[in-house]
C-alpha cells in the first residue's frame, strides 16, 4: 500500500532524474561556484598554476620523452569515503535486548566488522563516527560525514518495537513523512537522541542556494534509494527481513543534503532470536558482507562523488 506509493514516487523521481543528469547537476553546480564562491575560484587558479607548473618541468631532464606529464589537477582519482555510523554509544545505550544486550554494543561490532571488510578491499576508505563507547550527538554525526566529505553514509541500528513478535532486517531513507506507523515511531525515538544541526551549503545568494539545494537533495535522495535498495537484495537472501523492508522516515542522522544517506535496521533488540543472532559475530559478519556487496554493487554503477559544499 505504501510501499506501492513509495516505489511510485521512486519511479517519479528517477523519470526526472533521468532528464537531470549528473553531468548537468555537476554543470550547474560548477556554474555556480563559479559565481558565487571565491574559494572554487582560488582553486580554479591552483589548477592553471599547476599546469603551468607542469609544462615547466617537462623540459627538464627529469622526464622521459614518451611520458606524459603527470596534470597535479587529474591526479589519482581518491579513493571513495564511507562513513559508517554504529547507532548510540557512551551514556545512550539504544534499545536494550531481550536479555539486555545493548544496542550501542551491536552497532558499534559490526560497524567495525563492515569497516575491515570493507577496507581490506582497498577500494574504500572508511571512517567511523565513533571510535569507542562515547556518546556522539546526532548532528555530530552528520558533522563528521560532512566534513570529512563523504560519498555514502550507513548509520547502523537495531533497536526495539513495543510488539516483540517483530523481526527481521530494514533499510530506511530520509522522507518527511514515514512509511507506516512503526518507522514514525522508530525514527522519533531515535530522534529523541539529540538537536539536529544542519549542514552547509556555503553559497551567498538564497536563490542560488534554493535551486542549487534541490538539485543536490533530488541526486542525493534518488542514490540514497538506489543505495537502500541494493542492500535489501544484499540482505534477502542471508538475513531474515521484515516485510516491505525498504522503509522511509525522518531520521534526523540521514538529513545530508549532499550525502547519500541510510540507516539499516539489522534486527531488533526487542525480539529474542533477533537479539540472540546480533550476538553472534558469525552473524555480524553475514550482514557486514551483505552490506559490503551492496555497496560494491552502488559503486560499480558509479555512486556520487558530488561535493558541494566547502
Ligand atoms: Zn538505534
Amino acid at each position: 500500500m505504501d510501499e506501492n506509493k513509495t516505489e511510485l514516487e521512486n519511479k517519479h523521481i528517477e523519470t526526472i532524474d533521468f532528464q537531470l543528469s549528473r553531468r548537468m547537476l555537476l554543470f550547474t553546480s560548477a556554474s555556480t561556484a563559479l559565481l558565487f564562491s571565491s574559494s572554487v575560484l582560488a582553486a580554479e587558479k591552483k589548477i592553471v598554476h599547476s599546469k603551468h607548473t607542469t609544462s615547466v618541468r617537462t623540459s627538464s631532464k627529469k622526464h622521459t620523452k614518451d611520458k606524459a606529464p603527470a596534470i597535479i589537477g587529474r591526479a589519482k582519482k581518491p579513493l571513495p569515503l564511507i562513513v559508517l555510523d554504529p547507532g548510540h554509544g557512551g551514556k545512550d545505550p539504544g534499545a536494550i535486548g531481550y536479555s539486555g544486550t545493548y544496542e550501542k554494543h551491536i552497532s558499534y561490532a559490526t560497524a567495525v566488522e563492515l569497516s575491515r571488510q570493507l577496507t581490506r578491499t582497498g577500494r574504500y576508505k572508511v571512517k567511523l563516527t565513533r571510535d569507542s563507547d562515547r556518546f556522539v550527538p546526532l548532528d555530530g554525526r552528520v558533522d563528521f560525514a560532512q566534513k570529512n566529505k563523504a560519498d555514502l553514509f550507513i548509520s547502523m541500528h537495531a533497536d526495539a518495537l513495543s510488539n516483540s513478535s517483530i523481526k527481521g532486517a530494514s533499510v530506511y531513507t530520509l522522507s518527511n513523512t514515514a512509511s507506516d506507523a512503526q518507522s514514525a515511531a522508530l525514527a522519533s525515538t531515535e530522534n529523541q537522541a539529540d538537536r539536529y544541526g544542519g549542514p552547509n551549503v556555503h553559497v551567498t545568494s538564497p536563490a542560488v542556494q534554493k535551486i542549487l539545494a534541490s538539485l543536490v537533495k533530488l541526486e542525493t535522495k534518488r542514490e540514497s534509494i538506489t543505495m537502500a535498495q541494493n542492500i535489501v537484495r544484499s540482505l534477502g537472501p542471508r538475513v531474515g527481513l521484515l516485510p516491505n523492508p525498504r522503509r522511509h522516515a525522518a531520521f534526523v542522522v540521514l538529513k545530508s543534503v549532499n550525502i547519500p544517506s541510510i540507516l539499516v535496521e539489522m534486527g531488533f533488540m526487542s525480539n529474542r532470536s533477533d537479539e540472540a543472532a546480533l550476538r553472534r559475530a558469525g552473524y555480524r559478519a553475514v550482514i557486514a558482507s551483505s552490506i559490503k556487496g551492496a555497496v560494491d554493487r552502488y559503486f560499480a554503477i558509479g555512486g556520487s562523488v558530488t561535493h558541494l559544499t566547502g
